[in-house]
């Protein structure tokens, strides 16, 4: 008899973001394959005799190829193992996820999707910004930021065009491409920007700027991946409701005691 592969969504870091579902699986699991962004403390909750495997990618440093990745799990799920596929975040966001359970479901192996909180939301909260907001923001666009060519056929005209919140995943790399593009397109080059490394983590770190200054202040402040860049007015927010960073720096209990900055 087949088992199943459940596609778990990490969350961002801080492993009081997991699901209970989440949690849950990780605990029985017979067999658990693991991305690179998944952090240390939830990769502590494996029980030690489970199976584990890094299959995770950190750019393009693929320890696995992801036709392999898919091979594998096939096969492990063929032995009839309960088998957790764990990822950064939200599975089916940039995680290529979608692709992974095409691949399963082609191969006849029964799947379960278990969401995640993404860095795209939880990265922003965590810095005090809020994605969406009556007053500054009433969309919120996530695109992948790895394309420094125009391979993936961004619309760059139209996203120049959009007044409300854009999040960037994988796009540290390419933050001068980004900026470059969104301002040839016509955005104003004071539109606020972030940038949030380690989101949610104990070593997060935001730096703020405009168009025009992100990327010195982010060279400056020597700021290290992963990385996601949120552009939109909801960032000045941050000046008021940097909760986690400012806490964090001064107690080591900011999760448990957040409270607003002045
Ligand atoms: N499925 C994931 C995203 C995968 S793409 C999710 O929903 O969060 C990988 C990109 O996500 C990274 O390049 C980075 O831009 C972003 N990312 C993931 N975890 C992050 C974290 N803790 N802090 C900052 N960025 C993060």
């Amino acid at each position: 008899m087949s088992g199943r592969v459940y596609l778990v969504g990490a969350g961002p870091g801080d492993p009081g973001l997991l699901t209970l579902r989440a949690a849950g699986l990780i605990a029985v699991a017979e067999f658990i394959a693991i991305d690179a962004l998944v952090s240390p403390e939830i990769v502590a909750l494996i029980p030690g005799t489970t199976e584990v495997v890094y299959v995770g990618k950190r750019s393009s440093h693929h320890t696995l190829p992801q036709s392999e990745i898919n091979k594998l799990l096939i096969a492990e799920a063929e032995k009839g193992k309960r088998v957790v596929r764990l990822k950064g975040g939200d599975p089916f966001v940039f995680g290529r996820g979608g692709e992974e359970a095409q691949e399963l479901v082609a191969a006849g192996i029964a799947v379960e999707v278990v969401p995640g909180i993404s860095s795209s939301i939880a990265g922003p909260a965590y810095a005090g910004i809020p994605v969406t907001h009556r007053d500054h923001s009433t969309s919120l666009t996530i695109v992948t930021g790895h394309e420094s060519d125009g391979s993936t056929g961004i619309n760059w005209p139209a996203l120049a065009q959009l007044d409300g919140t854009i999040v960037f995943l994988m796009g540290f790399a390419n933050l001068r491409f980004i900026v470059e593009q969104l301002t040839a397109n016509g955005m104003p080059r004071v539109r606020a920007v972030a940038v949030i490394s380690n989101a949610t983590r104990p070593e997060q770190r935001t730096v703020t700027g405009t168009l025009g200054t992100i990327e010195t202040r982010v060279a400056e402040a020597g700021l290290t991946p992963p990385a996601l860049i949120v552009v939109g007015d909801v960032v000045r927010l941050r000046d008021t409701l940097d909760w986690f960073e400012g806490v964090e720096r001064h107690t080591a209990t900011a999760q448990a005691s957040p409270s607003l900055v002045p």
